[in-house]
């Protein structure tokens, strides 16, 4: 229950407006409880339905997308694109490939971003989109095939100065690549700024395919450094998932000093007690893109278990969870804290259910949220698209410096508002309202609301 009135009218719409949009209604709760703390000092938000404006989208687009399979059969899959808020730049926001690509699923990823982007300090606006389509299993051709049906609606809604997708689950080089093909055929002119994790023959950014995990790290060593005088050093890091942010946190965690014990994908986790060794995982997850259970086979001294929850059973230090959303629920999260873990930093967008970071919070781990700790991806993804401007690349140490400084500052940006907000140490809040500060003070500004 919501203190505020207001607050607890608007989310009372928003549930009985989409009652089935679960994921969609735990993002805006969590955002509007932070917001309950500020909601007195700011009579405005109410007299112009501020709070209302920023819980609904611009935009909600939905469609078809035929595509052949290698049969020669068509399957018909549905696209989303979810134009949140510009009112701080260009909608931006990854497209996801996944079974489990719903509307709620798009919207609260669409939510989480506006937030996420405004963290950033860069100028863009927050969006999502995506399919019910599973790569897993399909030919590159079939791939090829979907990704260019899928190009052939949403480029009409997206452009270098109105929207600009990216990668997230399930689309990974490969499929930018195609996506931003039938998008340069289609328009018949090349302009870099409308995608961005493109490959680096065509405009892609060193350092692009890093920066989510990389930053993720650098922010949790910052907060180590500030919260606790401490670092990853020596640690113990479980990082659950094995596609592009575990891997590049995985790779950062260990040469900051930590040792990877254990990493996952949706069947099951290996556990390699000696540390990962990331050349083989990397082998397997990016190359052969086979399952993880391969590891097991080829590196003596690892084990693979079943179950990918069960990774948290694993006594460790720092949790980075970077598979997918509330993988950790309340018992999973009881388990953490009596295992003797001290952080954990969220990789992957709201991996934890909300009874999951109140048992942190009182167990006193340090907690990072989603929105302040995997916005080094969008941030690249910005920085890609200076660079496209520009016509210039920069060196991959040039980005990477760039990207620590701007995770370095998300880090002081959230525990400074925390502070302010009354409520020291809890990164949740600082992320949610500086986040969103900045993104209303635009939109009052404009008139936008
Ligand atoms: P990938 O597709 O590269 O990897 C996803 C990983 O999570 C895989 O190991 C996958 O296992 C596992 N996974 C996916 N869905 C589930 C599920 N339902 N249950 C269990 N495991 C699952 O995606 P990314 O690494 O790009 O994204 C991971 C998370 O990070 C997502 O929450 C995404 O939104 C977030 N994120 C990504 C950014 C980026 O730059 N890529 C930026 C910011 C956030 P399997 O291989 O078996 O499918």
């Amino acid at each position: 229950m919501l203190k505020s009135e207001y607050l607890q009218k608007v989310y009372t719409q928003v549930v009985t407006r989409d009652p089935d949009q679960k994921e969609f209604h735990q993002a805006v709760l969590e955002v509007l409880e932070s917001i309950d703390l500020i909601i007195d000092k700011h009579p405005e938000y109410e007299k112009n339905g501020v709070i209302e404006s920023f819980v609904e989208p611009d935009r909600m687009i939905c469609f078809r997308v035929p595509w052949v399979d290698d049969n020669g059969k068509v399957q018909v899959n549905r696209g989303y694109r979810i134009q949140f808020n510009s009112a701080i730049g260009p909608y931006k926001g990854g497209l996801r490939f996944h079974p489990t690509v719903n509307l709620s699923v798009m919207k609260f990823l669409g939510f989480e971003q506006i937030l996420k982007n405004s963290l950033t300090g860069l100028p863009m606006g927050g969006a999502k989109g995506g399919s019910d389509f599973d790569p897993h299993g399909k030919s590159d051709a079939e791939v090829m095939r979907f990704c260019q049906s899928m190009m052939t609606e949403l480029y009409r809604h997206i452009g270098q100065f109105t929207d600009a997708p990216a990668g997230d689950i399930g689309v990974g080089a490969r499929e930018v690549g195609y996506l931003f093909g039938q998008y340069r055929r289609i328009r018949d002119r090349y302009e870099g700024g409308v995608m961005t994790g493109k490959g680096l023959t065509f405009g892609g950014s060193l350092a692009r395919t890093e920066a989510t995990g990389y930053g993720v790290c650098y922010l949790t060593e910052e907060m180590l450094k500030c919260m606790r005088n401490d670092s990853f050093r020596n640690k113990k890091v479980i990082v659950s998932g094995s596609g592009n942010v575990a891997i590049f946190a995985a790779e950062k965690a260990t040469q900051l000093g930590g040792t990877v014990i254990a990493m996952s994908d949706s069947n099951g986790y290996i556990h390699d007690p000696a540390g990962i060794k990331l050349d083989v995982l990397k082998d397997i997850k990016l190359r052969r893109r086979a399952r993880i259970s391969e590891y097991a086979k080829e590196v003596p001294g690892s084990t693979y278990a079943e179950g990918f929850r069960n990774i948290w059973s694993l006594p460790c230090d720092i949790c980075l969870p970077c598979a997918t959303q509330n993988e950790i629920d309340g018992p999973t999260a009881e388990m953490i804290v009596k295992n003797g873990a001290s952080v954990v930093t969220e990789g992957a967008n709201m991996p934890c259910r909300p009874e999951a970071i109140r048992i942190f919070q009182d167990a006193g781990l340090l907690l990072a949220p989603s929105k302040a700790a995997n916005a080094g991806g969008v941030a690249v993804s910005g920085l890609e698209m200076s660079q496209n401007s520009m016509r210039y690349s920069w060196t991959f140490e040039e980005v990477d410096n760039k990207l620590k400084e701007i995770m370095v500052n998300i880090f002081h940006n959230i525990y400074n508002a925390a502070e302010e907000c009354g409520v020291p140490g809890d990164l949740v809040v600082g992320a949610n309202i500086a986040g969103f500060k900045k993104v209303v003070d635009a939109m009052l500004a404009q008139g936008l609301v």
